[in-house]
């Protein structure tokens, strides 16, 4: 094995974070397609896809430095929202979640020397910095509609936010 059993350990539970974000994403758009927002909708169902890609991307690093992958029953994702708002505001806040635990994996690489995983890690630290952009940018178009009226009309603007980023996956 090429990473430390510590490490190793902390990469699993990575793994399954991503794969809980995937299904909290899931939840979320499924919620706002209920609620009668549908591009909404679509633009967590295709955060929900990237997740699942960082997801196999965690997998995969593990079983390439001869570790195992162990998955576990993921957490039942919050179903209960109120408004968009209160969704798009939980997706910020996840990411912020998230970003600390990416960092905290490379200040773990970076204290055992472990070098291969500083550098598979870099990807996630530039693209938490984009998610956590994108997300707060989001947030702050839904705060300017005052109303369900005002945020069909935000709604068909949101696609934007993702065309300009460049591509993540
Ligand atoms: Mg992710």
């Amino acid at each position: 094995m090429l990473i430390s059993e510590n490490m190793a350990a902390k990469l699993n539970e990575q793994t399954i974070n991503e794969f809980n974000s995937y299904w909290i994403y899931l939840a979320m758009a499924f919620k706002l397609d209920a609620m009668g927002f549908k591009t909404f909708a679509q633009w967590f169902h295709l955060q929900a896809d990237e997740e699942k890609v960082h997801a196999m991307k965690f997998a995969h690093y593990i079983l390439e430095v001869g570790a195992d992958v162990s998955l576990i029953g993921l957490d039942k994702p919050k179903y209960d929202y109120k408004s968009v708002q209160e969704i798009v505001e939980a997706g910020l806040e996840h990411e912020m979640f998230i970003t600390r635990c990416i960092n905290d994996l490379a200040d773990l690489a970076a204290k055992e020397n472990d070098h291969a995983t500083k550098n598979f890690l870099q990807w996630f630290v530039e693209e938490q910095v984009e998610e956590v952009a994108t997300a707060s940018d989001l947030l702050s178009m839904v705060k300017m509609a005052k109303d369900d009226v005002q945020l069909l009309l935000v709604e068909q603007r949101i696609m934007e936010l993702r065309g300009s980023g460049g591509e993540s996956a």
